[in-house]
């Protein structure tokens, strides 16, 4: 029994962002009694552009975007479990995702992406710029070229999480919101539980899934990197149909008509200020490609913080610390990756042995 008076449980979680609902989902699904402890009321993601990336900027030789391609082909499949088991509707935009080239160099990267895919067998189609203009109007004139990948579609992820939310419940997970969790309680080299509001709840096996948090624990120190994405939503975009991915802005059209232009990462601490130039630069940028989404109404602009870790790679896995288990540094990839993680923890927590080779993404390799 507990500090706090409670028997232990099978599973603690630590955040409940759509990695944490989706380990705890499937934990107890599979039998195990889940709790999970969230410090937000409601956690909300106003700025998740709800791609479900796996190809447009994949490397042939990255282990992540091997990960990423079996999250992508486990993820709609999932999301329709997840809606039935809620009740709730996820909208999803079917158009697929352009990976446009505007000059010769931007050129060859699309040629080179489409040799390996091709030899992989992933499904695209290379397109020239005047019928990537016919597919997605609005594209600028000097457009070259354009991958089309019609795998990489997108959900509205607010949606989403919300019905997350209430599958998790539904399969027995006991969730507490607004309910941080403090540290870590250990006995000796093992992990057996963690210090909430109401006490130490005792749990077998403690997972962090506490996106750009998850470094706080300190046991063993792991190295979160927080990145800073900046987002624009404008509205009233739906004849924009295809999300553009370009290396230095991306477009993501929701179903709903909202359209979210996000930059690349950049690693500034925690440091969530708008750079008001910053912002600018990337929506001229977003513009040249894209001259009619200047024309649509700007609702918001923000930033966010996403966790990553030094070589890129996630971390997912047990660590030195016996029966704790690290589900982080998920990046800009948390979509595609959360139904796969779910996966593997589980079949590991179960048998000890993942379905998938993972060995690349082990937590204690920052450790040795
Ligand atoms: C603006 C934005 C847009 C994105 N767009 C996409 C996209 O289009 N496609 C895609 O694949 N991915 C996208 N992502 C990334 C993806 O959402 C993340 O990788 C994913 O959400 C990570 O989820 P998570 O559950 O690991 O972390 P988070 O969503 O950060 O959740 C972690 C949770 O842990 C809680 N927490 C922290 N500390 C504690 C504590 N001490 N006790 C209890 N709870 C705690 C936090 O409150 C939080 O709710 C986007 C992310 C952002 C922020």
């Amino acid at each position: 029994m507990s500090e706090s008076g409670r028997p232990p449980v099978d599973v603690a979680v630590i955040g409940a962002g759509l990695t944490g609902l989706a380990i705890a989902r499937e934990a107890a699904r599979a039998g195990a009694r889940v709790v999970v402890f969230e410090a937000e009321g409601l956690p909300r993601r106003p700025f998740e552009a709800g791609w479900v990336t796996a190809q447009c900027d994949a490397d042939e030789h990255d282990a992540t975007s091997s990960l990423r391609l079996a999250g992508r082909s486990l993820f709609f499949d999932w999301v329709a479990a997840v809606e039935s088991e809620s009740g709730h509707r996820v909208p999803r935009r079917e158009g697929g995702t352009l990976v446009p080239a505007l000059t010769l160099p931007e050129l060859e990267v699309v040629h080179d992406r489409a040799s390996w895919q091709r030899h992989r067998r992933l499904g695209f189609e290379t397109l020239t710029g005047g019928s990537t203009r016919d597919r997605q109007p609005g594209l600028a004139d000097e457009l070259v070229a354009a991958l089309h990948l019609r795998e990489d579609r997108a959900v509205d992820a607010d949606a989403l999480h919300a019905a997350l939310l209430v599958s998790a419940a539904a399969a027995g997970v006991e969730l507490h919101l607004a309910s941080p969790v403090f540290r870590l309680v250990t006995q000796g080299r093992a992990v057996s539980g963690v210090q909430v509001n109401e006490g130490q709840i005792l749990a077998g096996v403690t997972v962090i899934a506490a996106g750009v948090s998850s470094g706080g624990f300190g046991l063993p120190p792991v190295p979160i990197v927080p990145k800073r994405e900046l987002v624009a939503v404008l509205g009233l975009g739906r004849a924009f149909t295809h999300g553009l991915w370009h290396d230095r802005f991306r477009v993501s059209p929701l179903p709903d008509g909202r359209v979210f232009i996000t930059g690349p990462l950049e690693a500034v601490g925690f440091d969530r200020r708008v750079p008001a130039g910053r912002l600018a630069k990337l929506l001229n940028e977003t513009f040249h490609l894209a001259p009619s989404l200047g024309d649509l109404p700007l609702l918001t602009a923000g930033c966010v913080l996403r966790a990553t870790t030094p070589d890129g790679r996630p971390m997912l896995g047990s660590t030195d610390a016996q029966s704790l288990i690290y589900a982080t540094g998920f990046a800009d990839h948390g979509l595609p990756l959360a139904p796969i993680a779910a996966k593997l923890l589980v079949e590991y927590m179960q048998t000890g042995n993942p379905s998938l080779d993972w060995s690349a993404f082990d937590p204690r390799r920052f450790s040795q």
